[in-house]
């Protein structure tokens, strides 16, 4: 199984089991990330990645099994029968440890770069204007758009707006942060830069569950690399061992695919 203990990791999934419908989306998934290290999850669409970080970040419900970030059980509290979903207050409060970045930029449109990663250091971070403004500077400086601060993101391209998300996300300081496809919906060209600052802020220790489909970036980045099938994680280890020598048909199938 996996080469990382599961007992000091930052966040620790045990078992974890969800349906949809009666449908069995995610079987069983066992996956601990250690803290500073980067865990990307790869598989076909439709094999259960999304909704795996969808569930660590607790905006899914889930049947069966459990994650911890820091051993502090996430979404539910009791067991068996007494088991039962954290409140709303709790939820968001647990919610604000962990960042996520999707496909989607999801950035405000009437808010300019700094104005979108100041409202969080401000309404979620609790900061004043002036140390919002300053965090948000640096932020922008750290991903390449320091001359980026005051433009819109209907000026900006869509690796500029990813950047933008992906400096909202960490600005907040998280202790987890969650990156979904970030460079899927971009054009070809505007994949490298978002992957140079994802394998930057990796350098600078930060700890992330990455989905991608960028294999020679998940070789590069990832501590660690899951392959999930129809809701299973079939493979997991070092990324060179398991883009090199995949040991189900599955996964050199899939690797076959996206070279
Ligand atoms: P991936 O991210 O690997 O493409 P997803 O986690 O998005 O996979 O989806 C896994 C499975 O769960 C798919 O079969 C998908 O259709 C299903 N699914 C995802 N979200 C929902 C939902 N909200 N309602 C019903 N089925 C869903
Ligand atoms: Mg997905």
């Amino acid at each position: 199984m996996s080469s990382i203990e599961r007992t000091d990791a930052l966040l620790g999934i045990e078992r974890l089991s969800k349906s949809f419908a009666g449908q069995p989306v995610l079987r069983e998934v066992s996956l601990a990330v250690p803290e500073g290290r980067v865990t990307a999850i790869i598989g076909s669409s439709g094999s259960g990645k999304s909704t795996l970080l969808r569930c660590v970040n607790t905006l899914e419900d889930y049947e069966a099994g459990t994650i911890r970030l820091r051993g502090e059980r996430l979404g539910y509290a009791g067991e068996g029968r007494t088991r039962r979903r954290l409140g709303d207050r709790r939820l968001s409060a647990q919610r604000g440890r962990i960042g996520m970045v999707f496909q989607g930029y999801n950035l405000f449109p009437h808010l300019t770069a700094r104005q979108n990663i100041m409202l969080g250091l401000r309404r979620v971070g609790g900061q004043g204007r002036a140390e919002a403004a300053e965090a948000a500077a640096g932020w922008l400086a750290r991903v390449g758009l320091a001359e980026r601060a005051e433009h819109y993101p209907y000026q900006l391209s869509g690796g500029q707006q990813q950047r933008v998300a992906i400096a909202r996300a960490f600005a907040l300081r998280p202790e987890l942060v969650l990156l979904d496809e970030v460079t899927s919906a971009l054009d070809p060209e505007l994949v490298g830069e978002v992957l140079a600052v994802i394998r930057a802020l990796a350098g600078a220790g930060m700890t992330m569950m990455v989905v991608s489909h960028e294999l020679a970036f998940v070789r590069d980045v990832a501590d660690e690399v899951a392959f999930m099938h129809q809701g299973r994680i079939v493979e997991i280890g070092p990324p060179a061992e398991l883009l090199q020598r995949p040991a189900t048909p599955e996964l050199a199938a899939f690797i076959a695919r996206f070279r």
